[in-house]
């Protein structure tokens, strides 16, 4: 059976979608990101989201940018909101593009409530989040029934730009066999030290995916204990502690495809399939 594209939501005048693109490779985008791109008659879409996809809008699509740019200063968060009520006011199809999910460190939420607030009708279109699907990419499952069964997602800075201290860091160190980080790269030393004094073991694997799925990716592997340098990667990134790390040895299958010799046995005697 063929996907019906023709019944996918028709884009109404006056609404603004809220649209996770994925973590780059367009590949990625679901079946309804691409199609609100495809109607849309303005598309506001932040740093992260690759040019490729935007190019999937109508030609005569306004294309806003609405993140950092170049030192200049970011539009505040409200400003992004009032933009998209006053397109969907003008009577636009206003896709708000995201990168990964909306709802994943996207302030998908915010946004969507302002929506509310002005009574804008909105539908959310979920993404991949880079958390995810960018481990995948690197050979990384965020859970494995050999060393995890539940998994932290946190941010590594708050929207003062500093480590958040909301989060418990003791207890996530206990509680998490596997932490993966968003914004964590800055501040990186810091959260290791945190999770080092809470107990976590030096020896630990981490790694460091960054542009994750696009063609620029790298993986940086190393050890809580030792992160040292990191001025070669640059972000985006997503920092990615616990056992789950070692995987990556049997299941980069982009490696693979590149040539490397996947390891058999990533977790050396602890079973890896067979057990209940
Ligand atoms: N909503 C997004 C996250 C936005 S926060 C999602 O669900 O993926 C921005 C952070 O996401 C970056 O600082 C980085 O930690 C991570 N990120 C987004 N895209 C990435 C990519 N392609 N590779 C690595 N990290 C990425």
């Amino acid at each position: 059976m063929q996907l019906n594209v023709s019944n996918m939501p028709e884009f109404h005048s006056g609404w603004v979608w809220l649209v996770g693109a994925g973590p780059g490779d367009p590949g990625l985008l679901t079946v309804h990101a691409v199609n609100a791109l495809q109607q849309a008659d303005v598309v506001v879409y932040d740093a992260l989201v690759n040019e490729e996809i935007l190019q999937l809008a109508p030609a005569g699509a306004l294309r806003e940018y609405a993140g950092k740019r170049g030192g200049k200063p970011s539009p505040q968060q409200r400003d992004i909101s009032l933009k998209l009520v006053e397109f969907a006011r003008a009577g636009k199809k206003v896709c708000r593009l995201k990168g990964g999910d909306p709802f994943v460190f996207g302030r998908g939420g915010e946004e969507a409530l302002t929506l509310v607030e002005n009574n804008i009708p909105f539908r959310i279109v979920p993404g991949i989040s880079a958390g995810i699907g960018g481990l995948a990419y690197a050979g990384i499952p965020v859970t494995h029934r050999d060393t995890n069964h539940n998994v932290t997602f946190l941010t590594g800075h708050d929207a003062g730009g500093v480590v958040p201290d909301a989060i418990d860091w003791e207890s996530v160190a206990k509680g998490s066999p596997v932490i993966v980080m968003y914004m964590a790269m800055k501040h990186v030393d810091s959260i290791a030290r945190k999770l080092l004094d809470a107990g976590r073991s030096p020896d630990e694997p981490i790694a460091f995916v960054c542009n994750a799925t696009t063609p620029e990716m790298r993986v940086h592997e190393t050890t809580l204990g030792n992160i040292g340098d990191l001025e070669g990667l640059s972000p985006p990134a997503i920092v990615v502690l616990g056992e789950v790390v070692r995987m990556r040895s049997a299941l980069d299958w982009l490696g693979a495809m590149e040539g490397r010799i996947l390891e058999k046995n990533p977790l050396g005697n602890r079973l890896t399939s067979q057990s209940a």
